[in-house]
């Protein structure tokens, strides 16, 4: 499976506040992708700095691979490639992972651990709280089993 280090952390915080993982309008694969990694944090996943297994089925992915779709939440609205591309980068930067690194998902969820809080002024989406994204990413690793509940 591969997957951008973003994709991750949105599942693992929207885990956390209890979101249920349903079929998007965009026709992603998010819904797929999200109980697979959460029932096997063994499973190991390559981290990329491209379109991944969320983006499949997406109608905004590209045959060239690009995301054609923007952040509508910002006026004007920038590229959702550029973005992701640049959350991405800082997010490889910060947690000191290669791009394209082969590891579980157990594993990438420990490197990110060891980040929170911290993790959450980096990658936490324009316009929403940095607080929920907090939240939502510790509860998710305490449910994940990554980190303990104090
Ligand atoms: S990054 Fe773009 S192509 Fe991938 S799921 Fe999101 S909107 Fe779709």
């Amino acid at each position: 499976m591969q997957l951008r280090p973003h994709h991750i952390l949105d599942i693992i915080s929207g885990y956390g506040q209890g979101i249920k993982f349903q079929p998007h309008p965009y026709g992603h694969s998010l819904h797929i992708v999200a109980p697979k990694l959460l029932s096997n944090l063994d499973l190991k996943i390559k981290l990329v700095l491209s379109a991944d297994d969320i983006c499949e089925g997406c109608k905004h992915l590209m045959p060239d691979g690009k995301c054609k779709d923007v952040l509508a939440q910002l006026k004007p609205s920038p590229s959702k490639q550029a973005y992701n591309d640049v959350l991405d980068c800082r997010l490889f930067d910060y947690l000191s992972i290669e791009i394209n690194s082969v590891i579980t998902i157990r594993k990438y969820l420990e490197i990110v651990n060891k980040k929170v809080p911290g993790i959450e002024k980096i990658c936490t989406h324009p316009k929403r709280n940095q607080e929920e994204r907090l939240n939502g990413l510790i509860n998710g690793l305490i449910k994940s089993g990554v980190r303990e509940q104090i």
